[in-house]
């Protein structure tokens, strides 16, 4: 085996092993887990630990009151000789409530595993599951700690397992996300807008529409004017988006209307750019006379910027070159749990998942015969890192 170099290496262990990755998968596809639904989400928490038991690994599950429990798995070659930690994070919740398995069963066709969460991202999981067996196998000399999140709120924002993400994180060398890549090509994601919401309200003063117009002021045509002024930000070039997705205001005809909000969407690919749109919210003052402003919110998960995965896809690239694959890059818009791990300063490279698509979507599914490889590269990547 050893004229083969070390990705092949794996690729050789795990390939044979596909039909084990997709009983496994199947598995926990089948225990649905919504993010809002603990009871459903914690027995597929138990699915999984069990699966990582057998690995002979430390498996800790981490209590939680509203949410699934979280599991934490660290992987310590005897404990010596070990300096520095590898973080290997993702998520088993999924954005399906219960029942919808009945309209959109597990199956196989095609080469593909259709099924809620599959994409997004059980079949992450699953690969890091085989990843670490063929590193056990193999004997690959594995320098660092390895520390396996499997969090249970990331659909729903994070906000229960931010903490636990972040701790970890700054005690590693770097970070691999098991997020989906992206189409055909499992293209990785080497840069994640940070996303963000905002509201702003407008008071304004009500009055009779036909008695009294010059006693009112209206929040609606307040609220219209510096809805105009937010979509002047708006730079696709830069990245930076800015919208009214929800607007609400007044009550009835002829009552000039005395309050409105808009609910924004807002998204940045650099920390500077997030910053400066931060500040031009805070920063907007009323255009009509009496009109006051509450404007609230902001970003949640910064941008994850290129310069926070550059170096590890490199790493990553030419560990694909060995098993001859190309690997791609490209930007997504939406953020991830690596978001918070990039913002912290700490090496990170997502969307190492699996190749598929239809993430969210009746059509969700993977592409089988890329489970091995994914699979592989990470294996290949945590030995090296
Ligand atoms: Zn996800």
């Amino acid at each position: 085996m050893h004229d083969l170099n070390l990705p092949q290496q794996f690729l050789r262990l795990l390939k044979p092993r596909l039909q084990e990755m997709l009983g496994i998968l199947r598995q926990f596809v089948t225990a649905e887990s919504p993010s809002l639904e603990k009871a459903a989400a914690d027995h597929c928490c138990g699915l999984i630990g069990q699966e990582w038991w057998k690995q002979d690994v430390r498996v800790e599950r981490i209590a939680q009151k509203h949410r699934g429990d979280f599991l934490r798995v660290t992987h310590s070659r005897n404990g010596r000789g070990v300096t520095g930690q590898l973080l290997v994070l993702g998520h088993y919740d999924t954005v399906y409530s219960t029942g919808t398995l009945a309209k959109m069963p597990f199956r196989i066709a095609g080469g593909k595993a259709y099924g809620p969460g599959t994409f997004d991202m059980k079949a992450g999981i699953v690969q890091a599951l085989f990843a670490l067996q063929a590193l056990r196998q193999s004997n690959a000399a594995v320098h660092k700690r390895i520390l396996f999140l499997w969090t249970s709120d990331e659909e729903i924002g994070s906000e229960s397992s931010r903490k636990l993400i972040e701790a970890e994180a700054r005690r590693s060398d770097a970070v691999f996300v098991l997020e989906p890549s992206l189409g055909p090509r499992g293209l990785l994601k080497t840069a994640r807008k940070g996303v963000g919401d905002a509201e702003l309200i407008v008071h304004g003063r009500a009055s009779h529409a036909g008695l009294a117009p010059q006693e009112g002021i209206n929040a609606i045509h307040e609220l219209a004017g510096q809805i105009a002024r937010i979509e002047s930000w708006n730079n696709l070039r830069r990245g930076v988006t800015i919208n009214a997705d929800i607007v609400e205001g007044g009550t009835r005809t002829n009552v000039i209307a005395e309050r409105a909000r808009a609910v924004l969407d807002l998204r940045a690919l650099t920390i500077s750019d997030m910053r400066k749109l931060e500040h031009r919210l805070r920063a907007l003052r009323p255009i009509h006379k009496g009109a006051r402003l509450e404007i609230s919110g902001g970003f949640d998960r910064p941008p994850l910027e290129r310069k926070a995965s550059a170096a590890l896809f490199a790493r990553a690239k030419s560990l694909a070159k060995q098993m001859k694959l190309s690997l791609g890059e490209c930007t997504a818009g939406g953020g991830s749990d690596g978001n918070l791990t990039a913002a912290l300063g700490v090496p990170t490279l997502d969307g190492l998942g699996a190749v598929g698509d239809g993430a969210h979507s009746s059509n969700e599914h993977v592409l089988i015969n890329a489970m091995p490889v994914r699979a592989a590269l990470l294996a290949a990547l945590l030995a090296t890192c």
